[in-house]
């Protein structure tokens, strides 16, 4: 009998480890693992999701329109170079799937979002690492690394789980300096926590190298319903829609999407409290001699003096009912990316990781 194998690639994939969200015999649990909105998502999204589930026989839209003309108005987009996908990894994997294949490279960062190694693999692509510069994507050190079989650059910016941002100079020189045939993906998954960026719009609709790729998952705090999209040229969003199942986004995902995007003013204000409270954070914890960059995304990347203590600190938190995320598989083990909650939750990882260190009774 022959047997049964999968295409090559497929088997170097490690399985993906989601934050966890319960720890045994505790009961007063707040999870800070997956950078998730504290104040869950908007009333209106709520809303429309409790009204949606009336026609459940009818296939949803295959062209989504509709929420690709709410997400294009508010933020002054085509929509016609708009994709939306079951979260931005789906449209993250058109792209790999649509660009990438045996004997091409897929470039990314050393700490980078950790579904871009599985995408290289998946589509059996060369997953390629570039050093960053403390913990900050060095455009040198990627441009350095291409060949003419590079493919696809991801980055995303703000990073995760680093939280260090680049520039839209330093994004432009990036894709100026890409070998002809290589896109850059710029990821925007935390783009609405900076106030005044457009998640690197300007720099796609001046190149056609660069597609960007947006979540409902963080500050919309719409994780669990799995809408994502992208904008890109032209050209390249009519290949990803061949790849795209035709009817990849429910009719309750759409409609709570153009809900929650036309609701910009919880966005604001969910902007306006991260902003707050993740200062706050990042100076209590460094009062307590746990360091971290200024962080422009929903968390903050707490550095301890070694990989020992981290995990000692992780476990006291843990004891406490305070999940946070080891990022040791990221490159970090000194760290733990702590995702900014409301108030109280705050306060109480403060105060734990101040008792951790001896600080405070
Ligand atoms: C959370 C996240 C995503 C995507 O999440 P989806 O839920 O699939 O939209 C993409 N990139 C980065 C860097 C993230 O942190």
């Amino acid at each position: 009998m022959t047997k049964i194998v999968p295409q090559p690639g497929i088997m170097d994939i490690a399985l993906y480890v989601g934050g966890q969200s319960h720890v045994e015999g505790v009961a007063d649990v707040v999870k800070l693992s997956s950078n998730e909105n504290p104040y869950g998502c908007s009333d209106v999204a709520k809303s429309v999701y409790s009204k949606s589930g009336l026609d459940l026989h009818r296939y949803p839209s295959t062209d989504h329109a509709s929420l690709r003309a709410a997400i294009g108005d508010v933020h002054g987009l085509d929509p016609d170079r708009i994709i939306c996908g079951a979260g931005s990894d789906e449209v993250l994997q058109f792209i790999a799937q649509a660009y990438a294949g045996k004997g091409d490279e897929v470039i990314y960062t050393e700490h980078g979002f950790s579904m871009y190694p599985i995408l290289a693999k998946m589509v059996g692509a060369k997953p390629v690492v570039v050093p960053e510069r403390e913990r900050v994507v060095d455009v040198d050190a990627i441009l350095a690394a291409c060949t003419r079989r590079t493919k696809i650059v991801f980055i995303a910016n703000p990073g995760n789980p680093t939280g260090t941002m680049i520039g839209g100079n330093e994004v432009a020189r990036l894709a100026d300096g890409l070998p002809k045939g290589a896109i850059l993906v710029h990821d925007g998954a935390y783009t609405e926590y900076v106030e005044g960026h457009d998640g690197g719009a300007a720099l796609v609709e001046s190149r056609d190298n660069v597609i960007m790729t947006r979540t409902f998952s963080k500050i919309y705090g719409l994780g669990g319903l799995r809408i994502g999209w992208g904008y890109g040229p032209k050209e390249i969003i009519d290949v990803l829609n061949r790849v795209r199942q035709p009817f990849n986004l429910s009719t309750v995902q759409l409609s709570v999407a153009e809900a929650a995007v036309k609701d910009q003013d919880f966005v604001a204000k969910c902007r306006a409290d991260n902003a707050k409270w993740r200062a706050w954070l990042a100076e209590a914890l460094m009062e307590h001699g746990v360091p971290s960059d200024t962080s422009t995304a929903n968390f903050i990347l707490a550095r301890f003096s070694d990989r020992a203590e981290a995990e000692a600190c992780d476990d006291f938190l843990k004891a406490q009912g305070v999940i946070v995320r080891r990022v040791t598989g990221y490159g970090l083990p000194n760290c733990l990316r702590i995702t900014v909650g409301d108030e109280a939750s705050c306060r109480r990882v403060a105060h734990i990781v101040g008792q951790f260190k001896g600080d405070t009774a």
